[in-house]
């Protein structure tokens, strides 16, 4: 049996009319990838000419195990067929109890955490909602610390957390009680900014009020890929101890795999307060978000925070199956730190070639390209040969590279080919037209 490893796109474009005409302006992913896709598997989706496109993009890192994996799959399609329930509201069941049995063997107890889990509305900003509302609750302060760059979702208060001006400015109203400090390596590798977060928060008559979280991802996913160092993440932690704040970590994206281990932050020697989860929890796309906090946190009263979808069954199982099948042992994990060793190495080899610096870790990664533009002219070329893949950054001026993690490195290879070959064209076009 041969491994496909190479793409075949469609070159006709359908008929989209129908979504000019019924679908609201804001959508933002098809317009640069107008095929209509009807079928996926693994690290493969297929649109409905015939076209075969390499996934570099995975749902925003919410199909990590890749499109329909067939241990999910199959767990799903037998809780079906014997009428499980689908819509628990927060009622116990056997799918809820099962993937609260999971977490706590595989996840948990291994790593000696001790989080209780809260199932919130199955998308992650509702995680960052819950999350920031418990801490303001609990120590009775307003002000959140997010940074710059930071992407934490599109409801207000997590908005509000979000750096981004363009997705800001969606909100209608004043976005409040967040203060934006400078991530890691802000001001250059020379500036240590959690000290100055130090010094301001120390000082009182910096103007910071006292805070009643930190809200920090340990890599940003929208935000261009920056990863902070361990050590300045643990100042982090301290400082939020030293001033009485809970340091929340949104592994929203960074989470479940993405950047080696379950979570983001194991090995840094620190632990978060709270840790917000969604994107490839459920590890088939369906929606689910939880918000983990330490025991002594859980300060809610029944029903204080509330919705309708916070029991998701067909997402627990296919959650609860992830967890024994990838990560009761450490095979999964050598194999996503052996891919991400390959990504680093290809990604730091084409930013040699051409001057340009890479971002991120484990399989979490991008190369920044200097400007949107030309980083919109390497994913349009990248889509025109079959690989899905997007942008990141301020500028979007990150290519980032979102692989499912357990793609064959073959055909990992395969796709960085594509994306080596995209970003020669890309700049050498560049650099002959400003040479005119
Ligand atoms: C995607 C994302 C969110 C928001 O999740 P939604 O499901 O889109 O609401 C929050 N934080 C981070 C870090 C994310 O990547």
């Amino acid at each position: 049996m041969t491994i496909i490893t190479q793409p075949k796109p469609t070159a006709s474009i359908p008929d989209t009319r129908i979504y000019e005409r019924r679908e609201s302006g804001v959508r933002s992913y098809a317009r640069a990838m107008p095929r209509q896709f009807n079928r996926a598997q693994g690290v493969w989706m297929h649109d409905n000419q015939g076209g075969r496109y390499l996934d570099f993009l995975s749902g925003c890192s919410t199909l990590n195990y890749g499109h329909n994996h067939p241990v999910l799959k199959s767990a799903l399609v037998d809780y079906l067929a014997g009428d499980g329930i689908t819509h628990g509201l927060d009622l116990h069941t056997d799918a809820k109890a099962d993937f609260l049995a999971a977490l706590e063997d595989v996840i948990l107890k291994p790593r000696g955490l001790d989080y209780r889990a809260m199932f919130t509305g199955p998308t992650g900003t509702n995680a960052v909602e819950a999350a920031i509302k418990l801490a303001r609750k609990i120590t009775g302060r307003e002000m959140v610390i997010a940074f710059t760059n930071g992407f934490h979702g599109m409801t207000l208060g997590a908005l509000a957390c979000t750096g981004n001006a363009a997705k800001r400015g969606g909100a209608g109203v004043p976005l409040s009680h967040v203060a934006h400090e400078p991530y890691d390596g802000y001001h250059g590798p020379d500036v240590d900014t959690a000290e100055l977060l130090e010094r301001r928060l120390s000082d009182p008559s910096s103007g910071l009020d006292a805070p009643a979280a930190i809200l920090v991802e340990t890599v940003q996913g929208e935000g261009g890929l920056n990863a902070a160092s361990p050590e300045w993440l643990r100042k982090i932690a301290e400082i939020a101890k030293r001033h009485g704040a809970l340091m929340i970590v949104d592994d929203i994206q960074a989470g479940c795999g993405r950047t080696g281990n379950f979570f983001s932050f194991e090995g840094m020697g620190f632990t978060p307060d709270i840790v917000t989860m969604a994107k490839s929890l459920s590890g088939m796309g369906l929606p689910f978000a939880l918000t983990l906090f330490r025991p002594e946190l859980d300060q809610w009263a029944p029903g204080e925070h509330n919705g309708t979808f916070r029991g998701n069954n067909h997402a627990f199982v296919t959650a609860t199956a992830t967890l024994r099948h990838f990560w009761s042992d450490d095979r999964f994990r050598q194999d996503v730190a052996r891919r991400g060793a390959l990504l680093a190495r290809r990604l730091d080899a084409m930013a040699a070639e051409h001057g340009l610096s890479t971002r991120g870790r484990g399989m979490m990664r991008g190369i920044d390209v200097g400007s949107g533009d030309v980083a919109e002219t390497i994913t349009a070329a990248c889509f025109a040969q079959g690989l899905i893949i997007e942008t990141s950054g301020a500028h979007d001026e990150i290519v980032k590279v979102l692989a499912p993690l357990v793609i064959e490195d073959a055909v990992l290879s395969a796709g960085l080919d594509i994306l080596e070959e995209s970003i020669r064209s890309a700049l050498g076009v560049t650099y002959g037209v400003a040479a005119e």
